[in-house]
């Protein structure tokens, strides 16, 4: 293992130990041995040379997705790339770019305040325009992959940098291409937007309809971000408050005859038919069912209001909710025969080289 207090002269990135509990939005005590800050597309390629000093390299972004172990030994690249601008007002979209650093909220925040409209049902997820390709970001009938045009990912190994259209990038339901290389193969730069014109204001999700104000008008981007911003706070936990990565679990989806089957057995069944003949499952559904809700193992919990969102009650870590997460995944599949996919990124150190 590389001592991380040793000079490095050949790079402008100098890795120091650092606290991680800050960096993970489940607030996990964790700590990295080695942990760079990437500011600037010119570190890119000191970063690949300093890579290839461990045996394995963690991307983070906001750590609003991730279980940390207690210790990371491998190289922490923490993507803090800046800049949005406005590359094209084409008549049928605006093309818009964003560094992979900026905060995803912010980011939208601002499309909308400049008049580019058409994230804002993604509002007020946490986390970085970055990692929003990794999982192919959604809420509220809106997914990253509807408004996505392009991006630019740097190859770690390869010491290029690559752009990728959206057959690339292999985006399906919360997942994408960079869910399956090895951890470390790409960090993502920079993302590029179409969003179209003229703007449709997309009101499927039943909450958004109950929202005073939006139903039967005409309703604005501006009060949808608003509604959907007040729709969260109100109804998901804040990290800031009590530790939680989101929904813990993707919603399964199953075939026909699995869906009709369990519908015909449990008739409350929550499911939603997909474009590929599929069901999308309700997982809060199917946990709530299992009498989860609300529940603990130890330090980790099933938050009262939202049984797909497991919380960090107090000194946690990554083994107690994974725990508390196979419970859950045990009873539904038990009960249901569905099994549940977690849906943050679990991180394991790779074994130092031997
Ligand atoms: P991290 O947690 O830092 O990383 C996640 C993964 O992406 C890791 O594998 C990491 O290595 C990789 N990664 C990060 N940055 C890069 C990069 N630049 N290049 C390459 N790989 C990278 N998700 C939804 O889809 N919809 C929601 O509505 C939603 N709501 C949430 C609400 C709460 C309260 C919380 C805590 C989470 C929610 N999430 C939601 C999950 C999370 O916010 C998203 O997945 C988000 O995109 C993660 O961003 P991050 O920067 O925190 O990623
Ligand atoms: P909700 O609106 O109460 O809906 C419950 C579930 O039903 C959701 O999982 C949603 O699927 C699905 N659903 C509802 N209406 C639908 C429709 N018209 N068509 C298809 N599917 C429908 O969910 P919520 O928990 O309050 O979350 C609201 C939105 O924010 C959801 O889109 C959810 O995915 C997103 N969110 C995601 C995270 C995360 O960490 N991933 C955390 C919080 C909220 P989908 O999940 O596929 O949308």
């Amino acid at each position: 293992m590389p001592d991380p207090s040793q000079a490095l002269p050949d790079t402008p990135l100098a890795p120091a130990f650092q606290d991680l509990t800050p960096f993970n939005t489940l607030g996990l005590a964790a700590r990295a041995a080695a942990f760079v800050s990437l500011r600037a597309p010119s570190e890119l390629d000191a970063l690949s040379t300093l890579a290839g000093r461990y045996p394995g390299l963690l991307v983070l972004g906001g750590g609003s997705n991730l279980v940390l172990p207690p210790q990371v030994d491998n190289l922490v690249a923490h993507v803090a790339l800046a800049g949005v601008r406005l590359l094209e007002a084409r008549p049928d979209a605006w093309i818009i770019e964003a560094g992979a650093g900026e905060n995803w909220h912010g980011f939208v925040s601002a499309c909308v305040a400049s008049g580019w409209d058409g994230l804002e049902n993604l509002a007020l997820i946490p986390g970085t325009v970055g990692a929003a390709p990794v999982q192919n970001i959604g809420a509220y009938g809106v997914e990253l992959a509807d408004r996505f045009l392009g991006l630019t990912a740097w190859n770690v190994a390869q010491r290029r940098l690559v752009d990728m259209d959206a057959a690339a990038c292999r985006y399906a339901y919360r997942d994408s291409v960079f869910k399956h290389e090895a951890p470390g193969t790409w960090i993502i730069v920079s993302v590029r937007f179409a969003l179209p014109r003229p703007w449709r204001a997309v009101l499927d999700y039943p909450d958004l309809q109950r929202q005073a104000g939006l139903a039967g008008g005409t309703p604005t981007a501006r009060a949808i971000f608003d509604a959907v911003c007040d729709i969260r706070r109100a109804k998901l936990p804040d990290p800031a408050v009590i530790g939680n990565a989101g929904s813990f679990f993707k919603n399964p989806l199953v075939d026909a005859a699995t869906r009709d089957a369990l519908a015909a057995r449990y008739p409350g069944l929550v499911s939603y038919p997909q474009p590929d003949g599929r069901y999308k499952l309700a997982a809060g559904w199917l946990i709530d069912q299992c009498g989860w809700k609300g529940r603990h193992l130890g330090p980790a919990g099933v938050h009262d209001r939202q049984a797909l969102v497991l919380v960090n009650r107090g000194g946690a870590t990554g083994a107690d909710i994974l725990a508390l997460a196979a419970a859950i995944q045990r009873d539904v599949a038990d009960r249901y025969q569905v099994k549940l996919e977690p849906e943050p990124v679990v991180w394991r150190d790779a074994p130092p080289r031997g």
